[in-house]
Order: C-alpha cells, then structure tokens, then sequence
C-alpha cells in the first residue's frame, strides 16, 4: 500500500468514528426538533419601555442576557401589542384576537366577576392539541374567580398574582381600595396577604419555578409562559439587585428580570434544549411615564401606557430559535402580539378555532426570510375612552407606513412633571379633535401631522377605520360590533 492511501484510510476510519461518536451522543439526547415541534418560552415583561433593554437603547442599566438573546435571534423594532393596558393586552397574546372582540377591556379590578371566556382558544390550549406541558409563573389578570385561573384556561400549573401588583391595600396610592393580594399556587391560596417583604421575592419565586418547570418537561414538548409582575409600580426588587444600577429602583427591577431570563437561558442549556426551543421575549405595554423614577423609557417614541401612541403600544420583541431565526437579524416590519398564536399554530401543527381571530402567520417574518412582508392589511388600536374607563373606542390605525389619529382624547403629562419615588404626577386630557397623520418611515415620534398633505391616505384609512367599527364596534360612537363575544361572567 503506498503511502497516500495509507493516510486516505487512516482519514476515513477517523471520519466514520467520528460520525459513529455523534450519532451516539445524538442518541442520548432529547428528540431533535426535526422530530418534534419546539418547547416555547414565552416571557413577558410588565410596563417595560420599548427603549428599556441594553440593544433598544437602556441607559442607567443594562440587559446582557436579554441583548444575548437579541445577538442568537432576531429583534424587531416595530412589534406592537394590541391594547397599551394589562388585561386588554394579555387577552390578545393569549388568544390572537383583539381584545375588545372577545369582551375584555382595559385592566380587570380584583372583584370584578367576569374573565376569559371557557370558547377562547389560549396558547396553553391549543398546544395541548399537540401533548405539550404548560406552566405558567407570574401575572394572569384575566379574570380572578377560581373559574377564570389558569388552569381552567389550559395551563396544567400555575404560581403566581391573579392580577397587578398595584392592586394591593399597601400600595400608597388608593390606600383603603385594594382587598388583601394573594400569591396562588394552582388554585390554592399560598400567601393571602402579601407584604413588602414577599413583594421583594416574586421576581426570584417566579425564575426557581420557571427552571423547575423545564427540568420536570425535558424530555416532552413544553409551553411555558413567564408573566413577570415587574417593572410595574410599586416596585420591588430582591437583595441581590438592591442598588446595583444608576437608574435607581427601576434599573434594578429590570436588571432582575435579565438575570432571570439568564436563568432560563441557562437551564435550557444545561438540559441540552437550547436548539430545540422558540425563546420569545416582549413588554406587555409602554412605560407609565406619570411615575417619573419608578417608570419606564419609550424614548424617541411619543407618550406611554394607556395610549395609543406609539410608546404605548410599541414595544420589545425578541426571538430565539438556533438553527430556525437567524442570530443577529432585525425585523423593521410591523407586527402585533395577536399575530403569535397563529404562528405557533403554523409551526407545531396545530388547528385554529372555527371562531374568527384577528392574528395571522408571522413566521416567515420571525425567520428572517429576506423580502418578507407583513400580512395585515393594518392593525387597529382600541382604548379605553377617557374619564369613562370603561368600553373601547378606536383611537387609531396603523399600517407599515402610515399611522392615522382617530378623534379622542387621551392622558399625557402635558409637559408638567412627573411623580418620583413611586407617587405618579397628575396627568391632564388632551383632545385629538381632527384625524391626524403620521409618516411611520420618517417620523416614529409622531411629530408632524401630515392629514393636509394626505388626503387620499387620510380617506383610505378612515374607511379601514369603518370596516373595523362595523366589525368590532366602538362605545364611544354607541357603535356595537358585529363579530364580538361576550367575556365570562360568573352571575351575580
Ligand atoms: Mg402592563
């Protein structure tokens, strides 16, 4: 045998080890997503900014964790939530409807008796169609009688607040409002009345049950849904992150919910999951700028929470799935959080309800796939109408380049200060009086009004504006809706 073919065989020999050592270690681990859908995280920040994370611009704080997740995955810079308030907001990612068409407004107060209503397909749900386990930690808000909890709405487990935090007797704000918060556990009241001191701990509660989920899971498919209870005032942070930050109190909030995230990040890694699970990360609304300190940053966007502006609604999104998102890629293309449960469909397999939901397929969008475009005509933004607090009115309508203002008025500080050290400022109501348009490719801070020089946009949004009246009503128009439904009501 000459040399060279000794060196040939010797290569080969080495080259079928070597396959025979991956083929092994393969063996070993859990099923490839090739052989089975994705595990999905989804994690939700509450009242985070959309410029409060380290690669969307934080000052006074930084996010490595969650910058990580942006440099393995994708982030896009024009992702939106449905409604700028808790309850509206997380109806909408949990069913891919808006949220006025399944009866939910606003924010829910605790003794309110209505919730999600049992017809609702929830992420949870549909991914059960598929075997997943689903856990979810953190905030529901969604309805808080034992009939509207979690695990009557698809989650197998459940740990958590049943609403906001500042829905809470020792909140200084509304002292005397706020029966006593409980901490639940399944359906079992843990803790029936939270103080200061337990306050500090969920953030840290929520991460150890959150790993715990997914070491129990491994090695079946697994949704799970992290609500966190922060940033939202009144704020609370764990020793660990105390004063750790420039921004004061609300740097070290968010800088535990990035070290959280690391936690995840790192259970996923160290179970051999990383390749094999979709990462989602968002806020469920804009900043709540009457804070001051204790709230967040939109900046360059305009106003925050409540509105529908776009620093109310628009807000961080990333994705994470080696192998499937690109690492380091940026969407600029709009989308909304009602556009996740259909594209969750899309990658598991899963069926949607024969009922009308008003997300669509984002995935060649969350894949990076070049020249993707959005598939939504537009987008419409309901609030709630001011000084009523109840019901939903169409504020405004959004396509990828246009944004137009409907008639309504809306809080803002107006230029006064804002609060500090967690008491808010006093806002005022502003009048939107004419249809006011805004160009999205070059002025996000919605700066110049540009109806007069639009007519055409102008009268073609307004007609968009009356197909979704027509459709999802408007109270403050007495306009109802052909296509809503009626939340849960327990009776009275
Ligand atoms: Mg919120």
């Amino acid at each position: 045998m000459k040399p060279n073919s000794t060196i040939h065989a010797t290569v080969r020999a080495l080259a079928c080890s070597l396959i025979l050592i991956v083929a092994t270690i393969d063996a070993g681990r859990p099923a490839r997503a090739a052989d089975r859908p994705p595990n999905v995280v989804l994690i939700l920040a509450d009242d985070l900014g959309y410029s409060d994370v380290g690669v969307y611009g934080a000052k006074g704080f930084t996010t490595p964790h969650l910058d990580r997740l942006a440099r393995e995955g994708i982030r896009f810079t024009d992702f939106h939530v449905a409604q700028a308030v808790c309850s509206a907001s997380r109806a909408a990612l949990l069913t891919g409807c808006y949220p006025n068409r399944i009866g939910i407004e606003g924010a829910m107060e605790p003794w309110f008796k209505i919730g999600l209503h049992e017809r609702e397909l929830t992420l949870p749900k549909m991914m059960k169609q598929k075997g997943y386990a689903t856990g979810m930690v953190g905030k529901w808000h969604l309805g808080r009688p034992v009939e509207f909890l979690p695990l009557r709405r698809g989650f197998d487990e459940y740990f958590g607040l049943p609403y906001s935090n500042d829905q809470w007797p020792l909140h200084p704000e509304k002292p005397g409002t706020f029966p006593p918060l409980p901490l639940i556990d399944g359906e079992t009241v843990v803790n029936p009345n939270l103080s200061h001191r337990d306050m500090e701990k969920l953030t840290a509660q929520y991460t150890e049950r959150a790993v715990r989920f997914i070491e129990r899971n491994k090695d079946r498919p697994f949704f799970l849904y992290v609500a966190h209870t922060m940033p939202h005032v009144p704020l609370a942070v764990s020793e660990r992150f105390r004063g750790t930050t420039k921004r004061g109190l609300y740097g070290d909030a968010v800088e535990e919910i990035d070290g959280s995230t690391g936690e995840i990040l790192d259970a996923l890694k160290e179970h051999g999951l990383e390749r094999d699970t979709l990462v989602m990360f968002l806020s469920d609304n804009g900043p709540w700028i009457v804070y001051g300190n204790h709230g967040g940053s939109a900046a360059p966007l305009r106003e925050g929470k409540t509105t529908t502006w776009e620093g109310g609604t628009r807000v961080p999104f990333i994705a994470r799935w080696p192998g499937h998102i690109p690492a380091g890629a940026v969407c600029g293309e709009m989308a909304m959080s009602i556009d996740l449960l259909p594209t969750i469909a899309h990658l598991i397999g899963a069926t949607l309800p024969n009922h009308t939901i008003d997300g669509l397929d984002i995935w060649p969008l969350i894949a990076g796939e070049s020249g993707a475009k959005n598939p939504h005509e537009a987008y419409f933004f309901y609030g709630i109408p001011f000084g009523v607090w109840s019901g939903a009115e169409l504020e405004s309508v959004r396509t990828r380049d246009w944004k137009l203002i409907l008639p309504h008025g809306y809080r803002t500080l107006g230029g006064r200060k804002p609060g500090m050290d967690g008491w808010p400022g006093e806002y005022m109501k502003r009048p939107v009086v004419e249809p006011e348009l805004y160009d999205m490719r070059h002025d996000i801070s919605e700066t110049h009004n540009v109806a007069a020089e639009h007519p055409d946009v102008v009268r073609r949004m307004l007609d968009l504006a009356e197909r979704c009246r027509a459709d999802l009503g408007d109270t403050t128009l007495n306009r109802k809706g052909s296509g809503t439904r009626e939340p849960g009501r327990l009776p009275d």
